[in-house]
């Protein structure tokens, strides 16, 4: 199957949503009887995203085939609920390295190895490496000017050159500004030169702002621009991001895309996500979400961007029950500055403790789960959630004073969590980089726990990000004073899931659930920490 390309472009600021964008226009595709793919450029030198602080460049995704990635491929998989592979992220590093690479084995055969054709021919050959598919849509990260997404552009340049089926979508961005209160197309007329000046010109224009696109404006980039008023889209802001391929739907803007590859749709059938979210506009009641996470701090502003699966698997649950989800972030540090603080806990709902690394706020949050366990507050904790769970457990309930990760203190009497035997040795052989247990694995559920409950079967899959695990030593204690392991890996030596059967609901486990969290498909332990509410 030859498929067809929508390459997304972006222009004049970054952060516009071109990840969303890009993710409407596959449902629209796939709504009309398409098969849809995704990859995500990231212009950046890093081969992937897996060293990357989550406050310099958000949430860490963590793919199937245990890929460490651009959180764009989370909407793409939340919104298209298909398994994105690693495979699908494509970055300058990856590009560099493979050339380099076969310079080195003298594939070039004595030739001058150059930006143009050798690295783009590169970059062309990643692009077109999904196959049994209809459409596979690319977005290019980055804003059009960027000197780092150059060579890309220009690759796609050659795509539509070169006759394939590419249609070209450019989002940029029309502000309003507050003064003025109305909306000024210049930028996005810039954008749109600089772009043209790579020799692409856009078959689409998608116009973000805080208002509707009016008429007046729509002419405006139209005479500036090349673009036929019907092709530029309005992507103005909405209350709900799911919403948006229903925005997209009212512009035609799918039917659009195929018009220009002389397609039709073969059916049309985002009645029932039209129908979800209708319902979602009608909930009134909220559920009080306390996320106690560290990574919230850049500069003067929160980045909730670093935990942005897990803000979306919480609101897939809760919609999934008719809740209104109504988040609060609580920075895990207050509590150990302020002990008395933990008091702000009585007023939720649900504590959810977060994954992460790294010794800062560690004791806050265990102070969290402890005064959840102690309050009967349904709890989750996720990956490292769940380490400082047992943690928590082993200190306050078994005994064990002091006992720790050995992430933490390295000299603690009792390490409930450390490195498997493996782990330390692959580390002292490789050092730090790619160590981490990542990716899909498998667990069996036991029997006559609420976690099997939840997951209605025996044996599941859930994606990991980490290199610590409940240390086995350990594991008689903590089972024999109450705390049940409830699944675990099939050769019974890595511990998946726990929970406490005395509790509300109080569950944990090592993987990270929020990577499988759909919409109108919610993970079944999110679900199950809401549906715990009632
Ligand atoms: N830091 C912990 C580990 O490496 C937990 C990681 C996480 O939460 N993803 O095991």
């Amino acid at each position: 199957m030859q498929p067809k390309y929508v390459i997304i472009t972006g222009g004049v600021i970054s952060g516009l949503g071109k990840g969303i964008c890009t993710a409407s226009i596959g449902k629209i595709l796939q709504s009309y009887g398409f098969s849809v793919t995704a990859i995500k450029i990231d212009p950046y030198l890093n081969l992937d995203a897996g060293t990357m602080r989550p406050t310099e460049h958000g949430e860490v995704w963590v793919t199937k085939d245990g890929g460490e990635i651009d959180q764009d491929l989370g909407h793409y998989e939340r919104f298209l609920n298909i398994d994105i592979p690693s495979s699908h992220n494509i970055t300058t590093g990856q590009v560099y390295k493979k050339v380099i690479d076969n310079e080195r084995r003298g594939d070039y055969l004595g030739k001058t190895v150059q930006l143009i054709p050798h690295v783009t021919n590169e970059i062309k050959r990643r692009i077109r490496e999904p196959k049994d598919t209809d459409f596979v849509l690319v977005e290019v990260g980055g804003t059009v000017g960027d000197y780092e997404n150059i060579l890309f552009m220009e690759a796609i340049r050659q795509m539509k050159y070169e006759k394939e089926k590419v249609v070209s979508v450019h989002v940029a961005y029309v502000p309003v500004p507050e003064h003025l209160g109305e909306a000024k197309t210049k930028p996005t007329q810039h954008s749109i030169k600089e772009l043209m000046g790579m020799g692409i010109n856009p078959d689409f224009i998608v116009c973000r702002s805080e208002k509707p696109l009016d008429d007046e404006r729509r002419n405006k980039i139209t005479k500036f621009c090349n673009v036929k008023p019907d092709n530029i889209i309005s992507d103005h802001n909405i209350d709900n991001i799911y919403e948006v391929p229903l925005l997209f739907e009212q512009q035609k803007f799918g039917e659009k895309i195929l018009k220009n590859l002389n397609l039709k749709p073969r059916k049309t059938d985002l009645k029932e996500w039209k129908n979800y979210i209708e319902n979602i506009k009608k909930i009134e009641k909220e559920a009080k979400i306390g996320i106690v996470g560290k990574y919230f701090d850049i500069g003067t502003s929160t980045l909730t961007d670093s935990y942005i699966s897990v803000i979306e698997a919480v609101k897939h649950a809760c919609w999934n029950n008719n809740l209104k989800p109504n988040i609060k972030w609580i920075d895990s540090k207050i509590f150990e500055k302020n002990p008395e603080k933990i008091s702000i806990l009585s007023d939720m709902d649900a504590v959810i403790v977060p994954g992460g690394f790294g010794k800062s706020g560690i004791e806050g949050k265990i102070s969290a789960i402890k005064y959840a366990r102690e309050n009967d507050i349904p709890y989750l904790g996720l990956c490292l959630g769940m380490q400082l769970a047992v943690i928590e457990y082993a200190r306050n309930v078994c005994g064990l004073k002091n006992a720790n990760s050995t992430e933490f203190d390295k000299e603690t009497k009792y390490p409930v969590i450390a490195l498997l035997y493996e782990q330390t040795e692959k580390l002292r052989e490789i050092g730090y980089g790619a160590t981490m247990r990542l990716g899909a694995y498998p667990a069996i559920l036991k029997e006559g726990t609420l976690i099997r409950k939840l997951y209605g079967k025996e044996k599941v899959s859930e994606r990991h990000r980490h290199r610590y695990e409940v240390n086995p030593k350990y594991i008689e204690i903590l089972e024999k004073n109450g705390l049940v392991f409830s699944g675990k890996s099939p050769d019974r030596i890595l511990m998946e899931f726990m929970e406490l059967p005395d509790h509300k609901c109080f569950l944990g486990t090592q993987a990270h659930p929020e990577f499988t969290s759909r919409f109108m498909h919610p993970n079944p332990l999110f679900d199950g920490l809401i549906k715990s509410l009632y």
